[in-house]
């Protein structure tokens, strides 16, 4: 059972096991199936990067998928995100908007099936994303990185049929508008103006 403030790390793995990223968030609710998390504005966050320091995805897919990868500790810049993360699952459901508010979408983040600790879940990033519009059509997105990371051996044929899978049982909640992780109170949510963004903790990547 998670409380209103804790912090919550959501930490994400490389292709190769290595830990890479982490994501402090600020429990909102415990609510059932999903835990409802802020990521503020400002937090800082663990993002992989190339040897060089880059973000990966400005290198070639050969140094994105087949190489090593490093970290690189930043601020989370832009608007603050709420951050629905399953109890169980293999996926992360983001909600935009824009700085006055107004709600833009929502971000199905595939992953691998998440790993609990006591801190939150560890993961791996599958590449493939779900947008879906606040009319709630929907649409693919960055499948060819994933069929990339597949054809390099960074993710297996069946991790990528997994995330397929996964998308289309989350996205059946699509038809209820009071269903999680789509339901319509989530998209008028905000957070209280006084929360100041959250520091990654130092031990970030213990077990
Ligand atoms: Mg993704």
């Amino acid at each position: 059972m998670w409380s209103p403030g804790d912090l919550l790390l959501l930490r994400y793995r490389g292709y190769r096991g290595e830990l890479v990223g982490a994501r402090p968030l600020r429990v909102v609710e415990d609510a059932g199936p999903y835990v409802a998390c802020w990521l503020a504005a400002g937090t800082e966050i663990m993002d992989p990067a190339l040897p060089d320091g880059r973000a990966p995805r400005l290198g070639t897919v050969d140094e994105w998928f087949a190489g090593p990868l490093g970290t690189r500790r930043r601020p989370w810049t832009g608007v603050g995100i709420l951050k629905l993360v399953p109890r169980q699952g293999a996926h992360t459901v983001w909600l935009f908007h824009e700085a006055d508010g107004t709600f833009l979408g929502w971000y199905v983040n595939l992953e691998a099936p998440h790993r609990w600790t006591a801190r939150g879940p560890d993961t791996t990033d599958l590449l493939l994303d779900v947008w879906v519009a606040p009319d709630r059509t929907w649409s693919w997105k960055d499948a060819g990185e994933l069929d990339a990371a597949v054809a390099l051996g960074a993710v297996s044929e069946a991790e990528r049929d997994g995330a397929y899978r996964e998308a289309e049982r989350v996205l059946v909640a699509l038809a209820d508008p009071a269903a999680l992780p789509f339901a319509d109170r989530w998209t008028t949510w905000r957070p209280d103006p006084a929360w100041t963004p959250l520091a990654l903790p130092e031990d970030w990547d213990a077990a």
